[in-house]
């Protein structure tokens, strides 16, 4: 879960970086938001493990946490769709 958090830290303050460079950043986006959002999920199925029973229950907020997760990897651009993102830059060698 950590180094998940610090992963994704590190690549928004790559981004964050980029833009204060006026650079532009849409396969880093695009990389960032399919990590983040596949961590998201992972993260709250990890925590869902860890109550067990209780974490499946409306009582912990970690149902509710997981299916805002699930959300996340369909709002703002599917996952499938940054993947097209990120395989048409990479294959046209843009970014990174
Ligand atoms: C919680 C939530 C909040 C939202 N908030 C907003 C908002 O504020 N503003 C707004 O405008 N919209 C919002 N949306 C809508 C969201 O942007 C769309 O649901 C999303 O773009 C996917 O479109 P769709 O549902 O029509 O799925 P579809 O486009 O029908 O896609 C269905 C599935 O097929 C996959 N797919 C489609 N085309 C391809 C392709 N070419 N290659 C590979 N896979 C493909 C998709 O990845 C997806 O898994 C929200 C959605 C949710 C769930």
């Amino acid at each position: 879960m950590i180094s998940a958090i610090e992963m994704s830290r590190l690549m928004l303050y790559k981004i964050a970086w980029l833009k204060d460079q006026n650079r532009t950043a849409f396969l880093e986006t695009s990389i960032f938001k399919l990590y983040v959002s596949e961590n998201y999920i992972k993260t709250c199925r990890d925590a869902m493990q860890i109550f067990g029973a209780y974490g499946y229950t409306q009582e912990y907020e970690i149902e509710r946490e997981l299916r805002d997760a699930l959300a996340c990897s369909i709002y703002s651009g599917t996952n499938e769709m940054q993947k097209n993102t990120i395989y048409r830059m990479t294959t046209a060698g843009v970014g990174l």
